[in-house]
């Protein structure tokens, strides 16, 4: 068996993060090529339970480092003890979610280990590269957009051990849970003094999510074509007429028009629901990175010659405000 492929676990002490089943779920898809295990490391003051699902999606082991100054995060105290757990299990591939916590402490780690990390990917495949006469076969290719989205870069690190990506919610398709399928769990020691905890954290409040786009199957989303009090109101009146959700662009959220919770693309949510709706959006890569797999797409743009129409099921060439009432009309009977 080949060296393990290793996931970054976070976790809230009551739940795992929709980006770690994730990243287990893809960690399945490259280990058949690689022929490899799929470990996980959680820190944790308690995670308990919750803990067994990881193995219904695929994850074989799970070292587990439990203390209970892990309760909350902290940067220092989590890159030592992911960088130990690296370092003693010699994974060939180091996964974290590009979330506030992977962001923070992926770099630190690749740092410590002197090895690359290409953040944000949007795919990972296994290949083969080429560097003057030497090949380095089954290495991790992490492809993502660059140069603001101009290029779609595949990016790779075959000299160094371990590859590390960081990869945003929603990116990766989940693995449908297999509920016989069982993990072994690992106790790891918190090697740790106490002046590596440099700050204490007191409190921490969260911010509910105003819209949870990730689960609506239905989205219809507003883009500068459709940002006047008047679209944005029309939009919500359809997503309500629809039992859907409402969605932005950028430049929308950006505007202070809609929240941040509502943006999709890139660096906003990436969604999959059975109909987007995309309203006054002109489809630049960004946005359609975080829409292009919804299973049905419907644009409404008075540019025929706009984007959006590539990627749409069904393109309505026409001004917003006079489409969304016939639409709402038409659904409502
Ligand atoms: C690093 C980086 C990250 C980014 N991340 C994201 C991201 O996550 N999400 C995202 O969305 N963008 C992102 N962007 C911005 C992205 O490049 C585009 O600028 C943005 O998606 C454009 O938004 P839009 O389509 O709403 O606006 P525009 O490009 O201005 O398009 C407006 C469209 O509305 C049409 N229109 C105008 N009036 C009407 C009308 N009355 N009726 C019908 N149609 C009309 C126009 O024909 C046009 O096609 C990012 C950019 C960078 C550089």
């Amino acid at each position: 068996m080949n060296a393990p492929i290793l996931v970054f676990i976070e976790h809230n002490n009551k739940k795992v993060a929709d980006v770690s089943l994730e990243l287990i779920s893809e960690a399945t898809r490259l280990a058949k090529k690689l022929n490899c295990e799929i470990h996980g490391v959680v820190l944790s003051h308690n995670a308990a339970e919750e803990l067994t699902q990881l193995g219904h999606y695929g994850c074989q082991k799970l070292y587990y480092v439990k203390d209970k100054r892990l309760n909350h995060f902290s940067s220092v105290p989590f890159a030592k003890l992911v960088t130990s757990i690296i370092k003693k299990h010699q994974p060939q591939i180091v996964l974290f979610g590009a979330t506030s916590t992977g962001r923070d402490i992926a770099p630190r780690v690749a740092s410590e280990l002197c090895c690359g990390l290409t953040a944000d990917c949007t795919k990972l495949e296994i290949g083969s590269h080429s560097i003057k006469d030497q090949t380095f076969d089954n290495t991790l290719l992490q492809i993502r957009p660059a140069f603001g989205g101009n290029i779609v870069a595949t990016i790779v690190s075959p000299e160094s051990n371990p590859s590390m990506a960081t990869v945003r919610e929603g990116v990766m398709k989940l693995n449908h849970p297999e509920t016989n399928k069982k993990v072994e769990i690992i106790s790891e020691p918190c090697d740790l003094s106490d002046s590596d905890f440099l700050s204490e954290i007191l409190e921490v409040i969260r911010e509910e999510k105003t819209v949870d786009l990730k689960q609506a199957r239905i989205i219809v989303a507003s883009g500068m074509g459709a940002s006047t009090p008047e679209c944005i109101s029309l939009i919500r009146q359809l997503a309500k007429t629809l039992g859907g959700e409402v969605g932005a662009s950028r430049p929308v959220v950006d505007a202070g028009l809609l929240g941040k919770d509502h943006q999709v693309g890139q660096t906003g949510i990436t969604v999959r629901p059975n109909l987007y709706i995309a309203c006054g959006i002109s489809g630049q890569i960004q946005h359609m990175a975080g829409m292009s797999e919804a299973k049905r797409i419907i644009a409404i743009n008075n540019d025929p010659d706009a984007p959006i129409f590539k990627i749409a099921n069904y393109g309505i060439v026409g001004d917003v405000k006079d489409v969304i009432p016939k639409m709402i009309k038409a659904y409502r009977g």
